[in-house]
């Protein structure tokens, strides 16, 4: 018999949702990949901080000095649930997609930026505009990517490339893709936006790691860049204003050097630097290894339950066997993927996700090189069992449905 540990609870778990037919049922959720539910742990945070606070860093007052306390302790438990270098920046923003919009105003111009076509358009888009890129093809197995990015990877250049695909949970090879940047003198940007909440973090071979705090049980508005601080130190602003600069006068400034300050110009999310923190913390103090182990058992069972559902076509970048966290994405014969999402949740209540991921260049070549959509589950801390059949039921109930039409 295996015992679970006990897990951190989620808010709303047990909310009920209507279906088409006016009746109620409580909702499975397959959707954390995109956004997951706050935890409960986190909305406590929030309920006490939120009677009292005040403006951090400038004001005088006991709740400004409060405040201010309580925001830079947040940053100090991002870092170690990063397992951060003592020296790394570590930089609240709003999502992932604005901590790597913030990295690419940072890296020197000049810098050739290495990609993977098919990234998270959150990693591939800030590079284009404004640096020289070499886009890879997605590789054919995880050796392949190490292989073809050490072709390209040059001194001074920098690998930008996620831990944790959002299409099929597959996890990239990071440790080696980081070795071989080093070797090579380049330097490696790693998106954790899907790895964060699954898998326990190591900096100690990354120079910047970013993720997003509504992917991590925390509301939405808060992310985090974490990483090297010389080029952040040497850029411009991410955004100019109060807090980034040091001293104005008429026609000159002096920008703040620390990283921190620099690129966190006017009053930042306090509350939401408070709540990716408290995730943080919870998920820390639950213990990183044994969530990650619990739930690769419930993932193991969704997909021998997916094997079993007629027409299903799980989707991969390297095969069934290559390592990932809990994300599954898949096509079923017959069925167009949004009117699928849509008939799961009007007839069953359970929340799945339909189209091309914000990836669109793997989704294609997920397809074959032809465009089209995809439906992707996705599972996290209260993600049960009983979700897990009850969306395997309407998946075997719906595809016999077409087979007999
Ligand atoms: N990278 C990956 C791998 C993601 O899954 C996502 C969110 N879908 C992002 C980046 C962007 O995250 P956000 O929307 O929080 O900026």
């Amino acid at each position: 018999l295996q015992l679970e540990p006990a897990l951190p609870a989620v808010a709303g778990a047990d909310v009920a949702v209507p279906l088409a037919n006016g009746s109620q049922v409580p909702y499975a959720n397959f959707d954390y990949a995109a956004s997951a539910p706050c935890l409960l742990a986190v909305k406590d945070a929030l309920d006490a901080a939120l009677p009292l606070y005040a403006s951090v860093h400038r004001g005088a007052g006991h709740l400004s000095r409060m405040t201010t306390r309580a925001y830079e302790n947040a940053r100090q438990t991002v870092r170690r649930f990063a397992a951060a270098r003592p020296d790394d920046s570590v930089i609240f923003t709003r999502n992932t997609t604005d901590s790597m919009n913030l990295l690419a105003s940072c890296v020197p111009l000049g810098t050739t930026v290495v990609v993977f076509e098919s990234e998270h358009h959150a990693n591939l888009l800030p590079w284009l505009h404004r640096h020289f890129v070499v886009r890879l093809p997605m590789p054919r197995s995880p050796e392949d990517a190490v292989a073809t990015a050490a072709d390209v990877l040059a001194p001074g250049g920098l690998l930008v490339v996620t831990a944790a695909s959002n299409v099929t949970g597959e996890l990239w090879p990071i440790d080696e893709l980081a070795a071989a940047a080093h070797a090579r003198g380049a330097r490696i940007a790693v998106d954790a936006a899907q790895l964060a909440p699954h898998r326990p973090l190591d900096m100690s071979n990354v120079d910047y790691l970013a993720f997003s705090g509504h992917k991590l049980y925390a509301p939405f508005g808060s992310g985090v860049l974490i990483g090297r601080g010389d080029w952040l130190r040497d850029a411009d602003p991410y955004l100019r204003g109060g807090g980034a600069s040091k001293t104005v006068g008429s026609g000159t400034v002096i920008w703040a050097s620390a990283p921190e300050e620099r690129h966190e110009a006017g009053s930042p999310n306090v509350l939401g630097a408070l709540a990716i923190s408290a995730a943080c913390a919870a998920l820390d103090a639950a213990g990183r290894p044994a969530l990650a182990a619990a739930e690769e058992r419930l993932f193991a069972h969704l997909r021998s339950g997916l094997s079993s559902v007629p027409g299903l076509r799980e989707l991969s970048l390297w095969g069934p066997d290559s390592p990932r966290v809990g994300i599954v994405s898949f096509v079923i014969e017959g069925w167009d993927p949004h009117s699928l999402a849509q008939t799961l949740s009007d007839s069953y209540g359970i929340g799945v996700r339909d189209g091309k991921m914000c990836a669109h260049n793997l989704v294609r070549q997920l397809l074959g090189g032809t465009d089209g959509s995809i439906v992707r589950a996705s599972i996290g801390l209260g993600t049960t069992r009983a979700h897990i059949d009850r969306l395997v039921t309407a998946l075997a109930e719906l595809t016999t449905v077409r087979a007999a039409a």
